[in-house]
């Protein structure tokens, strides 16, 4: 038979993958945008040309958003109108377009508001304690913020904003965090120019992602829909992305003290916390109402278990351009899928379906993704294997994936079998040698760098809420563009992958990993890293909340049958292989694919109940949260709710052992 992992790999291009960058980059296409549909029928187009099967569109209306009039004018103690504007440089074409749109917030409220601006550093709750605690009245003011250093979710400054009574929200890039500061900027260098403007969502979509007026179920026709005032996501603040060029007036009229030092960033000016100079008017009018949004997928069905789905994902829409975020993930999909076409077109049929998914309004809020795992619930919770997310493809070479433990080992085969375009090695011997960061996932063999997976893209929906194995990835690099018109076509060219070669590279260990999980014998899901991770994970909480000795014994000695019994197995899931009769590989391998849902609480996490894993949770900030329900609770101090949390576990893991229990009784029933 035809290795046909290597088949694809030699099959994939880097012409190809330029040109499709250049298709999807070429003009701005936003959600729900004309351009955007079109990009839809042309994945459409592609994709049955291609041979995938079953190639259809999916389409939701959903609550998008989008500016008519922004107006931020400083009008004390001297006039100066702010531009919201991004500079043009006629070295790069598209920075001179004019049809790219106001630059804004999604979801922003509407209003008009004349106001005293205070400086909140990073607009986290500690910074608005400290101002509160230095007598800087925060009732009714204008808050400006950086974006970054400590970073958080943007729209958790919104919400933190909007609890603190604050009036409206300012959100700008300094030079310290993504410009000048960090190295040379564009179109010289990767990083920001002074006059680039981070746009983006602001919903609250740590409490649940999608359609903010169909939360946990899909935004199909007739579907019941909440109002916007009845929904929990939709912001009521005003909030206002802006460039360092338009903050830097403000921040030199600025009164009051001198801010802490950690709180400078690189702008010429002496940061302060401000108070009632300068005042600030803010007019702005959105239209936040109802739009179509299409979602394409295709597959190649499985010849054994096509009830079974690796699914690999990525999204089409873009805040303008795209170049980076997403289009060159969208490239290395539309090259995916078209090597898997001509493998198809060679013999190449998986056991288990492959289906491919190019998401629409990612961007709102992780909408197309939500709304499609929604709609499919109930045989995604039964069949997905697992989920694999590509947003950006390259923007360096430093290889990063953010993953679950099941997953590690068919991530560790892949990389040893893909070359590093810049050094000759293995990725998997370059990354290796790479930093050992905190926190990430040790495997069974002892190396590694996953980190463990949180919130931020599309794979939210089928690790939080179906609870199926996912990972995120991409090449790293400087990027200092991010959401700004600069992400385009010149900077991947010019300094996120100048070559295509790593997003050539990434396409081959995403096309490695989903042929490992769509057509191993035994699905290669690694419960023994799972169960060492686990430990981990609650030795961790232990150190940090200090229980009773006995309190987690019975939980500990449960992963520790979890370990033994995955540790039984996984020679034959990787390797051995067994002589087993179809219906009894049939058996293992449903058994395998259902594990990650053992650890789905079906009423939810406290509070925001529509995220159900309770391992791999997120942070309001979309910091990676383990253990979520645990942890809360003990942060709480909620020592029910500990107890609680600890039953759940309990319960998730033995359900774990016992189905780990049976693989194995029928692994050894082997050849009888
Ligand atoms: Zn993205």
């Amino acid at each position: 038979m035809l290795d046909y992992a290597k088949f694809i790999a030699q099959s994939i291009s880097t012409e190809r993958l330029d040109r499709y960058l250049r298709h999807f980059t070429a003009e701005p296409h936003v959600a729900s945008s004309p351009r955007n549909n079109e990009l839809a029928q042309f994945v459409y187009d592609e994709w049955t040309s291609f041979g995938l099967e079953d190639v259809r569109k999916a389409e939701y209306d959903v609550l998008l958003s989008f500016p008519e009039r922004i107006v931020v004018e400083v009008v004390a103690p001297e006039k100066v109108k702010l531009t919201i504007k991004e500079d043009s440089y006629p070295q790069d074409p598209d920075t001179m377009r004019i049809d790219v749109g106001l630059p804004y917030n999604a979801y922003s409220a509407s209003g008009e508001v004349t106001a005293p601006v205070v400086y909140a550093n990073s607009g986290n709750p500690q910074d608005f304690d400290f101002l509160e605690k230095n007598g800087v009245d925060l009732k009714g003011k204008i808050a400006l913020v950086r974006y970054s250093e400590p970073y958080s979710y943007r729209g958790f400054k919104a919400q933190t904003a909007q609890l603190r009574g604050l009036a409206a929200l300012l959100i700008y890039s300094d030079p310290k965090d993504d410009g000048s500061a960090r190295g040379p900027v564009f179109p010289d260098g990767p990083w920001g120019p002074i006059s680039h403007i981070q746009r983006g969502g602001i919903p609250f979509d740590f409490i649940y992602p999608g359609d903010p007026l169909t939360p946990g179920w899909a935004s199909i026709p007739g579907a019941k829909r909440l109002s916007p005032e009845e929904s929990r996501t939709v912001p009521t603040i005003i909030s206002i992305p802006i460039s360092a060029r338009d903050a830097l007036p403000i921040l030199r009229m600025m009164s009051g003290p001198q801010a802490p030092k950690e709180w400078a960033g690189a702008l010429p000016v002496t940061y302060r916390l401000g108070g009632d100079s300068p005042r600030v008017h803010i007019d702005i009018k959105m239209d936040n109402s109802p739009r179509k949004i299409i979602n394409v997928i295709g597959c190649i069905r499985g010849g054994e278990n096509p009830e079974q789905a690796v699914l690999v994902g990525n999204h089409r829409d873009a805040w303008i351009f795209g170049g980076l975020d997403p289009s060159s993930g969208t490239a290395c999909l539309m090259e995916l899928a078209r090597a898997f076409g001509e493998a198809k077109k060679a013999g190449f049929r998986p056991r288990r379906s492959i289906y491919f998914a190019n998401w629409d309004a990612e961007e709102f809020t992780l909408t197309g993704s939500t709304e499609w795992g929604e709609e499919n619930r109930d045989w995604l919770e039964k069949g997905l294997v697992a989920y694999l997310n590509v947003d950006s493809s390259a923007a360096g070479q430093e290889f990063n994936v953010s993953a679950v433990p099941s997953l590690s080992r068919v991530i560790l085969a892949a990389l040893r079998d893909v070359t590093d375009p810049a050094s000759g090695k293995t990725v998997y011997d370059r990354w290796k040698a790479g930093p050992k960061k905190k926190g990430t996932i040790a495997t069974a063999s002892g190396s590694g760098q996953i980190n463990p997976i949180g919130s931020g893209s599309d794979h939210t929906v089928f690790l939080n809420h179906i609870c199926a194995p996912a990972l995120d990835m991409s090449f790293s690099g400087d990027y200092g563009v991010y959401h700004s018109i600069y992400d385009d076509y010149y900077w991947m060219t010019h300094f996120g992958d100048p070559r295509m070669r790593y997003t050539k590279a990434l396409d081959e260990i995403w096309a490695r990993i989903a042929i490992g999980l769509a057509s191993s014998p035994f699905v290669p899901l690694d419960y023994e890293t799972y169960a060492v991770e686990l430990k981990i994970y609650l030795d961790e909480w232990a150190k940090r909340f200090n229980p009773s000795q006995k309190r987690l014994s019975k939980l500990t000695g449960l992963v520790e049958e979890m370990r033994k019994a995955a540790a039984g197995i996984n020679p034959v899931l990787f390797g051995a292989g067994a002589e087993l009769t179809a219906e009894k590989r049939r058996d293992a391998n449903r058994l395998l694919v259902e594990i990650e849902r053992d650890f789905a609480l079906p009423e939810g996490i406290p509070n925001r109940n529509w995220f159900k894993h309770i391992v791999f949770g997120t942070r309001s900030t979309y910091a990676a949260l383990l253990l979520p329900e645990l942890t809360e609770a003990a942060e709480a101090g909620n020592e029910h709710g500990v107890t609680v949390a600890i039953t759940h576990l309990e319960e998730a893991v033995s359900k774990v052992v016992s189905k780990l229990r049976t693989i194995t009784g029928l692994l050894t029933q082997a050849g009888t």
